[in-house]
């Protein structure tokens, strides 16, 4: 039997005792090489785009330059999702490791302890790494002619915990015992491809997301949910019972339900409770994860590092704590 990929010598190529020992020059050179790769990490204008600049200003943290041509000034995170922070560019570099090290999910007190950060300053942190794993998901259409893409969803949040006395519990099943703040994620993945998700109200809410995000001619596969019948009008589709097998003449969501089981077990096991607003980016986390499974520790660090350099600022969190939270619904 082969190895497990993670398991091989191969998916560890980065150690978090390197990054830690870097120097705040050498943080700030491997940022500048990412964010600035076609001039070897020679400071790019972000605003004119031109390429002669000089340091100026006080020696701080990180260095600031002036373009010649504009006279703007500018720094190597400037108009980046790490614009204007606070601490030394390692430990960013650092954060990002830990993050991507933690193939479920990492929880943002464990990343408070693991820094010697504020709680809140992690659980920002950690939605900003979310967001840059979300840059890849842009855009994205699954499938194909020829391909083969499998949908599914799943609830999370909304919890009605169960009344103490037997006699004062409800049935949760009916919608009036309900809290109302259930939420589905719906999944398309392609099989042995990339995924998407998506959150919605309900399974059925999914289905013109679902229309414009899967390429025609893709044979899709769904298991009995009545939500999806819609879709035999615009699909080919696979269907498969899950009452009577999980996987049935060649019909199966198994690669979607994998996707479901990281979420699940990041809710479980690192978060506890991930709802309401900040689901989709859970939900886009997961599906990062999930296509860059078998990418070593090296390559997903600086894949993220590079999204986050290549990220404006972060529309979730900008500057200071939930300045502008906003009510994210679909995949941005
Ligand atoms: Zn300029």
């Amino acid at each position: 039997m082969s190895q497990h990929f993670l398991l091989s010598s191969k998916a560890k190529t980065l150690r978090l005792a390197d990054v830690l020992r870097l120097s705040d020059a050498e943080a700030e050179t491997a940022f500048c090489k990412i964010r600035w790769q076609d001039t070897q990490g020679a400071p790019v204008c972000p605003v004119c785009g031109g390429l002669d600049a000089y340091k100026t200003g006080r020696p701080a943290m990180t260095a600031r330059y002036r373009c010649k041509a504009c006279r703007k000034d500018f720094t190597v995170t400037s108009g980046t999702l790490f614009a204007s922070h606070k601490r030394p560019l390692r430990d960013y570099l650092a954060a990002i490791a830990i993050f991507c090290n933690e193939v479920k999910g990492k929880s943002a007190l464990a990343l408070s302890r693991d820094l010697g950060l504020a709680y809140k300053s992690a659980f920002v942190l950690a939605h900003k790494m979310r967001e840059a794993m979300a840059e890849e998901l842009k855009g994205r259409t699954i499938g194909g002619e020829g391909k083969t893409a499998e949908i599914d969803g799943g609830y999370f949040g909304g919890y009605v915990k169960p009344a103490n006395h037997r006699e004062n519990r409800r049935d949760r099943r009916l919608a009036f015992n309900q809290s109302g703040k259930r939420q589905a994620v719906v999944i398309i993945r392609e099989r042995d491809g990339k995924s998407l998700p998506a959150v919605f109200r309900s399974e059925g809410a999914a289905l013109s997301w679902i229309k414009s995000r899967i390429a025609k001619g893709t044979v899709v596969n769904a298991d009995e949910g009545k939500a999806w019948n819609d879709l035999h009008s615009r699909f080919e589709m696979r269907r498969v019972n899950h009452e009577q097998a999980y996987s049935a003449d060649g019909a199966c969501t198994n690669m979607a339900e994998e996707y479901f089981s990281r979420l699940r077990r990041a809710e479980i096991g690192h978060h506890h409770h991930i709802a309401g607003t900040y689901l989709l980016r859970y939900a886009q986390e997961s599906s990062w994860r999930e296509d860059n499974r078998r990418v070593t520790n090296g390559e997903q660090t600086r894949n993220v590092a590079a999204l986050a350099m290549r990220r404006g600022p972060s529309v979730d969190f900008s500057g200071y704590w939930q300045r502008h939270v906003k009510a994210t619904s679909q995949a941005a």
